[in-house]
């Protein structure tokens, strides 16, 4: 058999073994009769890594997309599927708890997962591709958990003078958290320990911490007009020495995005007053970098690869200060980020550059 077998379970009161496999296919064999499978089957997308037993003639398998499948075996028919780690996440493991109520799955996302089985059953599913619900997650990191924090009725009002509305969303939070981990304030006093420096825009649309759905204590933060790291901005240099030598992270990201407007800005000819002699930054970026962007003819595309050069300069600055070098000659864990992130109307980012890993620059 040229297929890599990857996992197994027996059914059918122990007639019948199946098994997945890497290129996605389910084999099939009647207890005892093993010179060739009974039957093959293919349904997955994607390698089979694991599978558990349902009942006697249902299976769930995981397998390298992240999705949960629930699967029929007589016939052999996709039922649905029935949870999802997200497709960067393949799946390592499913199992039944003792007491059939859930199905628990870990993966690549560090985060193990439990779903409800009656619900599976239960559920009318016309649409293959919805998953069923989470009932909940726990993550092997414990301040993971942190991402599921609900969120609030909003009663900000900005015409109210005292801002009352702002004070409740605030006590609404509280609240929320608490309920939802009671040890929550008691660990944040302790201390932080982020693992991430994020330098990124002022922009409100650009909130660090939304955006890659980690909660407080998690990203130290520091943001100013179109991300900007230069040598003798003494705030940026404090927050990055703070971070490499005492939090000791282990990434900077330099985040930038598109439609910023400081680097609008910058790329025209008007003068702002003030701001200006910061802008200059981004305009020393282009002059850098004429070339390249004058041969672009279309100004929403020089734009964007303007947002994306500044957010590499800046990250290369990151990389050239004497923190991070010393840091390195330390032999610290530390790597440097450029990030550039589209934002879309209203509520969708989508990182769509990926990470540029500057290691070790020597000049
Ligand atoms: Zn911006």
């Amino acid at each position: 058999m040229d297929d890599e077998m990857l996992s197994l379970a027996i059914v059918k009161d122990g007639q019948q073994v199946v098994a997945g496999s890497q290129s996605g296919t389910l084999y099939t064999w009647e207890w005892g009769n093993w010179k060739r499978a009974s039957d093959r089957w293919i349904g997955h997308p994607c390698s089979v890594d694991t599978m558990c037993k349902l009942d006697e003639q249902t299976i769930c398998t995981g397998g390298n997309d992240g999705l949960l499948r629930l699967i029929s075996l007589d016939p052999q028919q996709f039922q649905g599927v029935i949870g999802d780690h997200g497709q960067d996440f393949p799946l390592e493991r499913v199992r039944v708890t003792h007491d059939q109520n859930f199905i628990g799955s870990c993966g690549h996302d560090m985060q193990l997962r439990f779903w409800e089985i009656q619900s599976l059953f239960e559920q009318d599913s016309e649409d293959e591709t919805e998953p069923f619900g989470m009932i909940f997650c726990l993550a092997s990191k414990p301040s993971s958990v942190r991402r599921s924090i609900a969120v609030t009725p909003n009663k900000f009002d900005s015409a109210d003078i005292n801002l009352d509305g702002l004070l409740e969303n605030n006590r609404c939070w509280a609240e929320a958290v608490l309920k939802e981990d009671p040890n929550f304030f008691r660990d944040m006093v302790e201390k932080q320990t982020p693992k991430i420096l994020w330098i990124g825009c002022s922009d409100s649309r650009v909130p660090a911490n939304q955006i890659v759905q980690l909660g407080p204590g998690e990203i130290f933060v520091h943001r100013n007009i179109a991300n900007v790291v230069h040598h003798t901005d003494l705030n940026c240099l404090s927050v990055l020495q703070y971070a490499v030598e005492v939090l000791k992270v282990e990434h900077i990201i330099v985040c930038g995005h598109y439609l910023c407007g400081g680097v609008a800005a910058a790329h025209g000819h008007e003068q702002y007053g003030l701001i200006d002699h910061w802008l200059r930054n981004i305009k020393d970026v282009y002059r850098l970098n004429r070339q390249e962007l004058e041969n672009l003819s279309d100004g929403t595309k020089r734009l964007r690869r303007l947002v994306e050069l500044n957010a590499i300069h800046s990250a290369q600055n990151v990389c050239h200060s004497t923190i991070v070098q010393n840091a390195w000659a330390r032999g610290q864990k530390l790597t440097v980020h450029a990030w550039a992130y589209d934002l879309h109307i209203g509520y969708t980012f989508h990182i769509i550059r990926s990470t540029v890993q500057l290691h070790h620059l020597t000049s």
